[in-house]
């Protein structure tokens, strides 16, 4: 994994070009000595520093969009260090081949980047202000969304800096620049128009320089002719150590005028940018808001905010950034991350009255206790979509209706981004339960027909799902039913638990729940220690979850096919386990493995495998 790289003995972090020379002179010069070190210029890429002939050489490992490595032009590699093994056996292209790995001194750490040590309060400022967001949830946000959210950071940091100066006119940089010390080498960062072009001012010998940066169709940033960066802290960085063209380094940012601090400079975005809404236009201009978005998967006009792409996946949900266009949507730019009631203005009430319910026409599944409705669900300040259980009219079976009131109980007392939440019950012509609408469905449907879903989009929702039941599991519920087919989506990026009819509360002192019996019991999903001695506990919630994850990396196929309940108890006291599925990666089929862990004792709880799967995702997200 890239993230690895820093546990390689000749990655030497964040160093220049020049320190890189140095330690590559001290080590020898011999032909194919080499050493890798972060870019500075591409946001996850590296560079590789070879000797050869008493010179050394640079290339860039650029990260392509598909998540591969490749020096420019060359083959591509999973990882950074493949591109390393496949030039010690093949040149092309190179110089020569890599023969000598140039290890960093003893006791040196890889060296850490500025951006590094900013990113955290970056991060945590960013979410906050986007989303309104505090407490758990802005936690759950930042560690479920953190491989998107370092990205959009690097792409946005620079208005953080003090050398930013937002939209002000070249005569304002001007009298910036004059004004208090007249250093030469003093510098700022102007805003020039909406197309990311910007301005970099520079005071040389009272003088101030004015250099055009311009993003090109790739959406790189350079001054003319100059080297090209991702960022404009990479730029400033770039320059600050080595002119390059300039007149001179950069060496003493012009502070920015009291008061303005924060996210200056964002000029609001053209009003008929396609789906952007006045929400999102705040947001960009730096005022606290929220941008919600419905995403309704098939419709080519919906909600204003939403954004969806026409081309290749029609699943995929986009909002508009400031910065790169647009994004893939987070969970949190949806209306369901969290709870309706979060908002103090809504009364949280356990009941609905029909009056404020509209139901629509068209199903969205059905079961033994009725359909599944969408709605409406008129509340105070906001109508919000809504999926309505509604319970058939039964007189014969007086037990459906309990069972419904007990799931309702259940759902009425959790709150957590990733599971479903319930809206309260309506009692009207029929029972009905109003929960949060995920109208992807099931995951295993989804996937079913979506083969094109990448490892990386499944393991990031099976990391929700997983921080879903973590959540359960520290406040005592069993969930009894966890499956692949009660995960429902809201986007493609956006996982919920949800059938929480089999869930029980557990006394924290006994933590499981025993049954008086077997029921219609989904025995596939159960551990054995369910199916022996009616025993359900957290534990057994992650047997289930193992096979949740074979069910997603599968692409929803069935587990244990062709077999009977019987045959698979069988299986499993005989030592035996399902295979990994194609292309699973090792990481997650070892995962599954885990938990199924034929002891409950020795198996490993959510608070165990929540962050196995949380460091994988971000591995693979690097
Ligand atoms: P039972 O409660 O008898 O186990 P079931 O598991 O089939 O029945 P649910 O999973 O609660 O019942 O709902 C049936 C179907 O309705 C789901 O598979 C899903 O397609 C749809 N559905 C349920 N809840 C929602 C929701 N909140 N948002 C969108 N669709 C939903």
């Amino acid at each position: 994994m890239a993230d690895n790289v820093n546990a390689l003995s000749f990655f030497y972090g964040n160093i220049t070009r020049e320190e890189a020379e140095d330690y590559l002179r001290q080590a020898g010069m011999s032909n194919g000595l080499y050493l890798l070190r972060q870019s500075r210029n591409y946001l996850g890429g590296f560079a590789l520093s070879v000797s050869y002939s008493g010179r050394c050489y640079h290339y860039t490992i650029e990260k392509a969009p598909n998540e591969t490595y490749a020096i420019a032009g060359g083959k591509s590699h999973r990882i950074p260090v493949d591109v390393i093994d496949y030039h010690s056996q093949e040149m092309d292209g190179l110089v020569c081949l890599l023969k000598k790995p140039c290890n960093r001194p003893k006791n040196m750490q890889p060296k850490v980047g500025p951006f590094e040590d900013l990113k955290e309060k970056l991060i945590r400022e960013y979410v906050k202000q986007t989303w309104n967001l505090q407490g758990a949830a802005l936690e759950q946000a930042i560690i479920s969304q953190r491989p998107q959210l370092e990205k959009l950071i690097a792409t946005t940091a620079h208005e953080k800096m003090p050398w930013f100066h937002g939209t002000i006119a070249r005569e304002d940089s001007e009298s910036r620049l004059q004004n208090g010390s007249r250093s030469s080498g003093k510098f700022l960062i102007r805003q020039r128009d909406l197309n990311g072009s910007y301005a970099l001012c520079l005071l040389h010998e009272g003088q101030v320089m004015h250099y055009r940066i311009d993003r090109d169709r790739t959406g790189k940033l350079s001054i003319p002719d100059g080297k090209k960066f991702d960022t404009l802290w990479q730029l400033v960085e770039h320059y600050s150590y080595k002119p390059d063209g300039l007149l001179r380094v950069l060496t003493d940012p012009c502070p920015r005028p009291d008061g303005e601090i924060g996210l200056i400079g964002r000029p609001p975005l053209p009003r008929d940018h396609p789906g952007i809404t006045s929400a999102f236009q705040n947001a960009a201009g730096g005022i606290l808001s929220r941008l919600k978005t419905v995403p309704i998967p098939g419709r080519k006009k919906s909600h204003g905010s939403r954004h969806n792409t026409t081309d290749l996946n029609p699943y995929e949900t986009r909002v508009p950034n400031n910065q790169a266009g647009i994004r893939e949507a987070m969970p949190m730019d949806t209306e369901v991350y969290e709870s309706p009631y979060a908002d103090p203005d809504e009364l949280r009430s356990s009941t609905v009255n029909r009056d404020q319910l509209y139901l629509e026409d068209g199903e969205l599944g059905s079961g033994n206790f009725g359909t599944v409705m969408k709605g409406i669900y008129k509340m105070k300040k906001t109508e919000k979509p809504v999926a309505v259980k509604i319970l058939k009219n039964d007189d014969n079976n007086p037990s459906v209706r309990e069972e419904m009131l007990r799931e309702a109980n259940v759902m009425q007392q959790l709150d957590n981004p990733y599971i479903v939440r319930m809206i309260g019950i309506c009692e009207a012509e029929n029972l009905m339960l109003v929960m949060e609408l995920a109208e992807l469905g099931p995951l295993n449907k989804f996937l079913q027909k979506n083969k094109q879903t990448t490892i990386k989009n499944i393991t990031e929702l099976a990391h929700q799902v997983s921080m879903g039941m973590k959540y359960l599991e520290e406040h005592n519920f069993v969930h009894r039913d966890l499956a692949a087919r009660n995960v429902l989506l809201v986007t493609q990026h956006y996982a919920k638990i949800s059938d929480f009819g089999l869930s029980k509360a557990v006394a924290e002192e006994q933590n499981y729940y025993k049954a008086k019996g077997h029921g219609k019991w989904p025995v596939k999903w159960y551990a054995p220690e369910c199916i022996n001695y009616f025993k359900f506990s957290s534990k057994s919630d992650v047997w289930s979850f193992g096979v949740l994850m074979w069910e997603a990396y599968s692409y929803g196929q069935k587990p244990y096919k062709g077999m009977k309940g019987n045959d698979v108890m069988q299986m499993i006291e005989s030592g035996k386990r399902m295979d990994t599925p194609v292309n699973c990666p090792i990481e997650m089929y070892d995962l599954m493995r885990t938990c199924w862990t034929y002891k409950a004792a020795e198996r490993p709880g959510f608070s165990v495998v929540e962050p196995r799967l949380r460091d994988y995702y971000y591995d693979i997200s690097q």
